[in-house]
């Protein structure tokens, strides 16, 4: 990954935003402009693309591994201080920062040290909106991610049997994508069976699997700091006729939100594609989240694929595209997959069949 090439991209946005440097202290964004993968680290950028990295004792070592021609200033406990000596040093008169990365604690330290100049302003999203863009390093970093998780799906019919419970399962998969190659889980994984299908979001319980539940499981990977997301639904032995038939919904659904991702088209459009055809067979009221949502170093990150985004897509963003129908009750059905935004459509990162697997 090319750190300082990022920092430049960042640099060349700060003449229109009014500033002279930029101060970032979501980890995230430390991370793309610096390459630092540590818990505290924050990231002065400048205007000609040079800056600062600062970061704590504990990551002295570490950071001088992975932060590549960039100043670094190792403080002992507080950050507040160690940054107003670097801004005073350097004569910075105007820092954007971020706002959605500081507490107001952590604020008003920064603000208290430095005084009155140079002057605090605000941004969101400044470089979020850089990193909507996969460079090639990174789609091969999010490739590999979900070949991890589609290697640990692949496993799970086999493994499926009456009387697991949901944590069971849920292990299984973590275990499998880690042997498969993850560094780590992009997120908590959700194993959910029968009528607690019906939650989008469910917490692996100790609930027995039983013959006629649907299975709905919505994993990851997480490989080099770039996350993968899935979400598959299946069954052990027949499940209920109405899920049957939510589930060919859904599936159709998700092929027409994939059919309308191509760069340059609204995150809302796309979502009103799928949302169209769920509506047409009178479920609109059962699918109450957004289509979909970027990935990268975050699992949540723009642009949005859903009614009220602003966002558009661009050539080379990572989406996913997750249509679900919940019925209260009896379960439901979510089939989720990441694509990568091209000129003409859309191209569907590898993944696992998204039929509806019986597993006898
Ligand atoms: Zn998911
Ligand atoms: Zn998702």
């Amino acid at each position: 990954m090319d750190h300082p090439l990022r920092r430049k991209r960042l640099a060349a946005r700060l003449p229109e935003l009014d500033v002279d440097a930029m101060l970032l202290t979501r980890l995230p964004n430390v991370r793309y402009v610096s390459g630092f993968t540590g818990s505290n680290g924050q990231t002065l950028v400048r205007t000609d693309g040079d800056g600062v990295f600062f970061t704590d004792g504990r990551y002295d070592e570490q950071s001088r591994r992975e932060v590549e021609r960039l100043e670094r200033v190792v403080y002992s406990r507080e950050f507040a201080p160690a940054c107003a000596k670097t801004c005073a040093r350097l004569g910075v008169r105007r820092i954007g920062f971020e706002s959605a990365g500081v507490t107001y604690k952590g604020f008003q330290e920064v603000s208290e040290a430095i005084g009155e100049t140079p002057e605090l302003v605000p941004f969101d999203g400044v470089v979020e909106r850089l990193r909507l863009v996969k460079e090639p390093d990174e789609l091969r970093a999010i490739e590999r991610a979900q070949a991890a998780t589609d290697a640990a799906f692949e496993q799970i019919p086999d493994s499926l049997h009456e009387g697991m419970t949901e944590a069971e399962l849920a292990l299984e998969l973590e275990l499998a994508m880690r042997r498969a190659g993850a560094d780590g889980l992009s997120f908590e994984t959700i194993a959910a069976f029968g009528e607690n299908a019906a939650e989008p979001h469910h917490e692996p319980t100790d609930r027995r699997l039983r013959r006629g539940d649907v299975v709905k499981l919505d994993f990851g990977a997480l490989v080099n700091g770039y996350h993968a997301d899935m979400t598959r639904t299946i069954a052990l032995g027949e499940p209920p006729d109405e899920l049957r038939r939510v589930h060919d919904l859904v599936r159709r659904a998700q092929q027409a939100g994939i059919d309308a991702v191509r760069a340059g088209v609204a995150g809302a459009e796309v979502d009103g594609a799928a949302r169209g055809v769920i509506e047409e067979a009178g479920r609109g009221a059962a699918f109450p989240h957004g289509l979909g949502h970027g990935v990268g170093l975050e699992i949540h990150e723009g642009p949005s694929l859903y009614l009220t985004s602003e966002d558009v897509l661009p050539a080379g963003a990572v989406v996913t595209v997750e249509p679900g129908v919940y019925l209260a009750g009896l379960g439901g059905v979510r089939i989720e997959d990441m694509v990568e935004v091209t000129e003409g459509g859309c191209r569907v990162l590898p993944t696992s069949t998204r039929e509806l697997i019986i597993v006898p």
